[in-house]
């Protein structure tokens, strides 16, 4: 299981989450939920190590720091949001790239077999380069590089950010697919009527904190509104 402890964390010295303590069972779906600049990116790459931090951050009770922060050999790894995939490479050679962790090279052609049966449009574009893919199409490539590391826990960013509703189905489709298989995932997203769809725990930030976490089931869609747009 990954937890938090009394997390803090930012960029150099702007601090931006305080204190965020929260754990992500494991085989479940977390979702972050809140405004813009809240905090919610920033609390992904500080998991992934990207960031320096206070506090502690765990893996399988491990405390992570420097030398044991190997997380894509260890099944940590994050899905950027969908623009950041490698516009000047095929659809294909991204896909490769995301099968560079040594514990998982054996798997790659049966992991890419899954994720075109998962996205056959990948498919199709397979020899296209992904700079020329639409932002539905760039989501997938990315969440499909993320599966191609066999990923135990998967750290999604917005993955419905300028995507047409159709599309988010489909993207809300394959979450939902990845979670039946077993696999944790985070999930921060603005769209909180989807988020809530497919999640089993929420939590909501505001200003780098933590003021609401619930089990989705408890969760009223109207009154997260309420909070999320009240103000500080
Ligand atoms: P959004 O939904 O808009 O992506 P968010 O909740 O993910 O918002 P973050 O991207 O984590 O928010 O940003 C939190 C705060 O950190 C913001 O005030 C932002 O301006 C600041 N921030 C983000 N990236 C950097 C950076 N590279 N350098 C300095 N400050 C940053």
């Amino acid at each position: 299981m990954l937890e938090t402890r009394n997390l803090r964390s930012g960029y150099g010295r702007i601090n931006v989450l305080w204190d965020v303590s929260l754990s992500f069972p494991q085989g479940q779906l977390t979702t972050i939920v809140g405004q813009n600049g809240a905090g919610k990116t920033t609390l992904l790459r500080a998991l992934m190590g990207l960031l320096p931090h206070e506090g502690e951050i765990r893996l399988d009770g491990q405390r992570l720091s420097g030398k044991t922060w190997n997380l894509t050999e260890r099944g940590l790894v994050m899905v950027p949001e969908g623009r950041l995939v490698f516009r000047d490479m095929t659809v294909e050679e991204n896909l490769v790239l995301g099968a560079y962790p040594k514990r998982c090279r054996a798997d790659s052609r049966t992991n890419m077999e899954r994720i075109y049966g998962l996205f056959p449009r990948l498919k199709e574009r397979r020899g296209q380069l992904a700079g020329s893919l639409s932002g539905g199409e760039a989501q997938m490539l990315a969440m499909g590089r993320g599966m191609m590391s066999s990923p135990k826990i998967l750290l999604i960013d917005e993955p419905s950010l300028g995507l047409a509703p159709v599309i988010v189905q489909e993207v809300f489709g394959i979450i939902r697919q990845l979670k039946a298989d077993g696999t944790t995932i985070v999930l921060v997203e603005q769209n909180t009527h989807m988020a809530l769809g497919v999640a089993d725990h929420v939590h909501l930030m505001r200003s780098g904190q933590v003021i609401m976490s619930r089990p989705a089931s408890e969760v009223d869609l109207d009154e997260l509104h309420d909070l999320y747009l009240a103000r500080e």
